[in-house]
């Protein structure tokens, strides 16, 4: 646990948290700020900055726990959407440093857009910058 961490609060249950699922991985709770009405966060219980520091076990168990929530969120507020997300990584807007899974139910009409919406211009990548970046990521997976 990081002491100075809301969240690792919210599960050690010394702050307040509307817990909506639970097990000895993760926690799932409502946003305190929602952006839509049974928007979700779903957080691994130990303390990791970013997706990319969580550990696999753990990793599955977030996954599996998102793939539980979500329809129940959905079926909660009769949403026939949701937009799920994770902002990984200060510079991606990521404001609470412990790793968590927005879940935020999604309604037409309801003025939002779809993901590509945050992103301004687009790079414009000729078929050899692609070639390279397929490359590059494949060889490190
Ligand atoms: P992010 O910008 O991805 O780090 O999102 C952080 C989210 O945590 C925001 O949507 C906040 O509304 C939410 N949040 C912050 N503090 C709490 C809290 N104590 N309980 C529930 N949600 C919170
Ligand atoms: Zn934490």
């Amino acid at each position: 646990m990081d002491e100075d961490c809301i969240f690792c609060q919210i599960v050690a249950g010394e702050i307040p948290g509307r817990t909506v699922y639970e097990d000895d991985d993760v926690l799932a709770f409502l946003d305190a700020n929602p952006l839509a009405e049974g928007h979700t966060l779903v957080i691994p219980k130990e303390h990791h900055e970013r997706l990319n520091d969580v550990p696999a076990d753990k990793a599955e168990s977030l996954y599996s726990t998102l793939h539980e929530i979500v329809p129940a969120v959905e079926d909660a507020v009769d949403a026939p959407a949701t937009t799920v997300a994770f902002n990984n990584g200060e510079a991606a807007g990521q404001e609470v440093p412990h790793v968590h899974g927005h879940v935020v139910p999604r309604f037409e009409g309801d003025g939002g857009g779809p993901i590509h919406g945050i992103f301004g211009s687009r790079p414009g990548l000729s078929d050899e910058e692609l070639d390279e970046i397929e490359a590059a990521i494949d060889e490190r997976v």
